[in-house]
C-alpha cells in the first residue's frame, strides 16, 4: 500500500469491491492524492454516495460517510451541507444513479448551485446490476437490456449539467491521472455546484456487454484512443475525440447556503 492510501484507507472495510480493472480505484487513488495535497483534514468534509459500484467509493475512506439510496445522494448531500454549510461535501456516485434515478435531483442541486463537489463514474452501463441500459450507454450499443442495439441517444451531460446551472464542469479519464487530479482538485476549491464527469472502465460488465474485450487492457487501450486532452478555451476535441479538461466555470453565480444565511440575518432583524 502506497503510503496516501496508508494514511487515509480504512482498512477494516478492505477487500474493494471493485472488479480487477474497474477504473473506479483509480478515481479513489487520484481523489485521496488530491485531498492529501489540499490537506483537508477528517473533520472539515463529508462524503456521500447512492447505489452502485462506484458508490462503494467513500466507504473505503478515513472520512465520514453517507452510503445511501439509489439515485439519492444528491438530496442527502444537499442536506448535509444546509446543516453543515462550512465543510466540504463530496459525492461519488455513476451514470446510473446519477443520471437515471436520480436525474431530478441532478438537475436540482446544479440549478441550486449548491456548494458540492460531484464525481460521477461514467462507464456506460449499470455495471453493479449486470449490464442495463444507462442514460450515457451509446446509441446502437447492446446491453441487457438493449440486446438489438440502444435505439435511444444518450445525454450529452455536459449540456445537461451546466444548461441545469452548474458552475463547474470537468471531464477526465482514468487512462490520464494527471488530467483527473486537477480536475477533481479545481471542482473541490470551486465554490459552487462542481461536476466531474469521470471516464472509467467497467471491464466486467461493459467490457463483456457493450464492447466484446477480451481483457481489461484491450478496454483501457481503447479508451485512451476515444479521448484528447483539450487545450485551454477548448470544450470538444477538433478531432471529435472525447475531450478532457475543465470545461466550464462560472464564477458569478450566486451559491445557495451564502443566500440563505443572508436571508437568515436579514429574518433576524
Ligand atoms: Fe467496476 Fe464494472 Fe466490476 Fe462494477 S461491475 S466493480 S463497474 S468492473
Ligand atoms: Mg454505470
Amino acid at each position: 500500500m502506497n503510503s496516501i492510501a496508508e494514511k487515509y484507507i480504512r482498512k477494516e472495510a478492505l477487500p474493494f469491491i471493485f472488479c480487477p480493472g474497474c477504473g473506479h480505484g483509480i478515481v479513489v487513488n487520484s481523489f485521496l492524492r488530491v485531498i492529501d495535497k489540499l490537506g483537508i483534514k477528517e473533520n472539515e468534509m463529508g462524503l456521500v454516495s447512492g447505489i452502485g459500484c462506484s458508490s462503494w467509493s467513500p466507504v473505503y475512506m478515513k472520512f465520514d460517510c453517507l452510503h445511501t439510496l439509489h439515485g439519492r445522494a444528491l438530496a442527502q448531500a444537499e442536506g448535509l451541507k444546509a446543516v453543515n454549510p462550512d465543510k466540504k461535501v463530496v459525492v461519488f456516485s455513476g451514470d446510473g444513479d446519477c443520471a437515471g434515478i436520480g436525474g431530478n435531483h441532478l438537475i436540482h442541486a446544479a440549478k441550486r448551485n449548491v456548494d458540492m463537489t460531484v464525481i460521477m463514474m461514467s462507464n456506460y452501463i449499470y455495471g453493479m446490476t449486470g449490464g442495463q441500459r444507462a442514460p450515457t450507454t451509446p446509441y446502437g450499443a447492446t446491453t441487457k437490456t438493449s440486446p438489438l442495439g440502444n435505439e435511444e441517444h444518450p445525454f450529452d451531460m455536459y449540456k445537461l449539467v451546466t444548461g441545469a446551472g452548474a458552475t463547474y464542469y470537468a471531464r477526465a479519464s482514468v487512462t490520464h491521472p494527471i488530467q483527473l487530479d486537477k480536475a477533481i482538485e479545481e471542482g473541490i476549491r470551486h465554490k459552487g455546484f462542481s461536476f466531474i464527469e469521470v471516464l472509467s472502465p467497467c471491464p466486467t460488465t461493459a467490457g463483456r456487454n457493450i464492447f466484446n474485450f477480451k481483457t481489461p487492457a484491450e478496454m483501457y487501450d481503447w479508451y485512451e484512443e476515444q479521448v484528447a486532452v483539450l487545450k485551454p478555451g477548448e470544450t470538444e476535441a477538433p478531432d471529435g475525440r472525447i475531450g478532457l479538461g475543465i470545461l466550464y466555470v462560472d464564477n458569478k453565480k450566486e451559491e445557495l447556503c451564502d443566500v440563505q444565511s443572508e436571508k437568515k440575518e436579514v429574518a433576524k432583524k
